[in-house]
């Protein structure tokens, strides 16, 4: 089967054409300033293929996809036909979907029905599934959730303590996101350490731009750092992660802004970008920390000092740890942190060896010999768990 996946931001468009079978990656590409003006960057058959030309918005930029894959020269396939299916990246699905789901109008409607819970992102997954209908008829699609695996934690680990009104009328409650990047690497993770996933207590940490840690007991997700919206949990490139809910009126009573101007402080000028002033990309902070930058160093001894808290807390959450995870942008390539990271964790059995750490983007066990607790590094593959559960629900 030909799934395209699609992963359709606010302004940006990922996308990848896989073949089930092989596990492939026939095409892949990304759509970039959408509704501004447009960057597109197409690979296949060992081609790249740069473009600007405009993206006006996401039936636009579907409409650019789908004409590279048909193209004669850098195409992949020569009809419509060839698209099995689409497989969609949907951020939020709140407490209706436990798992994907084939694409129906009821679908959609409890899609639309998370707008409030996620403003960005649902309105844009809802809109690709849209333009997908209207460009490619009768294509079969499928919604992969960021939510979904999340939905196993129990009360205690989503319940916030306030009002239970609150949860109750509108549904306020942690839910968690990453969830297709935790459930693949707490798979992949578990083939590496050589037994089945349900035998295991797994702690997996997504660090990206975005960052979630996930407490994962034998294949369950039972607690993670993310709440209710992305903006809960880990320090992260741009958002600040916990805080004191005081911070926010406070800040509002002394610079005179509104809830909503302060959110978006959280969310886009927080974070490692906030504290050092330098730039949300990790990369920069550690050039910069290099060169003796007193700020770039607290905010990496932040990030590292948060991660290992969580380590802590969910090693607690578990009641032991077996295996951590590391994935995501820095995870995977970020040796410094690793090394930090596991600095802070001798108490719970980990020993990390440098050597073998020396390493980025590749599957890698960097635990000492015999060390009681597994470090890891798992390189995630959303859009492969998106294409595979596009698969595994179309065949039933
Ligand atoms: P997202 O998908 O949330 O945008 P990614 O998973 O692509 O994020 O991760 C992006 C982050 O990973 C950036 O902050 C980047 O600096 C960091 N990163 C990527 N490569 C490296 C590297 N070699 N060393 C340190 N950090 C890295």
């Amino acid at each position: 089967m030909n799934v395209l996946v699609l992963n359709c931001g606010s302004s940006s468009l990922k996308y990848q054409f896989i073949n089930t079978k092989t596990e492939e990656v026939i095409a892949i590409g990304l759509c970039e300033r959408i509704g501004i003006d447009g960057k597109h960057k197409y690979e296949a058959k060992g081609e790249t293929i740069k473009s600007d030309a405009k993206l006006t918005d996401h039936k636009v930029a579907i409409s650019a996809v789908i004409d590279m894959l048909l193209n004669s020269e850098t195409g992949v396939i020569k009809s419509l036909k060839e698209i099995d299916a689409v497989g969609h990246r949907v951020v939020h699905g709140g407490e209706f979907f436990t798992k994907s789901a084939i694409v129906t109008e009821e679908v959609k409607n409890a899609i639309r029905e998370c707008i409030d819970l996620a403003p960005l992102h649902n309105p844009a997954n809802l809109l690709g599934i849209e333009v997908c209908e209207e460009l490619i008829k009768g294509v079969k699609q499928v919604a992969v959730f960021d939510t979904a695996f999340h939905q196993t934690m129990p009360e205690k680990a989503f319940l916030y303590s306030i009002p239970y009104e609150m949860y109750e009328k509108h549904r306020v409650r942690r839910y968690g996101f990453h969830g297709t990047s935790h459930l693949f690497v707490s798979t992949e993770g578990a083939k590496m350490i050589g037994k089945p996933v349900e035998e295991l207590k797994l702690i997996t940490c997504h660090l990206g731009n975005g960052a979630s840690i996930c407490a994962i007991d034998g294949g369950k997700s039972v607690d993670t750092s993310m709440g209710l919206t992305p903006l809960e949990g880990l320090t992260m490139g741009t958002r600040s992660g916990d805080l004191d809910p005081a911070v926010i009126s406070f800040i509002m009573d002394k610079e005179g802004i509104t809830a909503k101007e302060v959110e978006s402080m959280l969310n886009k000028k927080s974070g490692v970008l906030g504290i050092s002033g330098v730039s949300s990309d990790f990369r920069d902070i550690e050039d910069a920390e290099a060169k003796g930058n007193k700020r770039a160093k607290i905010a990496l001894d932040i990030f590292h000092y948060k991660v290992a808290k969580y380590i802590g807390a969910y090693a607690s959450a578990l009641n032991g740890v077996d295996g951590i995870i590391f994935t995501a942008g820095l995870g995977e390539n970020g040796k410094a942190s690793r090394l930090a990271i596991c600095d802070y964790l001798g108490y719970l059995g980990v020993e990390a060896d440098k050597e073998k750490n020396d390493v980025r983007g590749e599957n890698r066990d960097f635990s000492k010999n015999g060390a009681k607790v597994k470090t890891l590094i798992v390189p995630t593959n959303e859009e492969l768990v998106i294409a595979r559960d596009t698969k595994k629900l179309l065949d039933k």
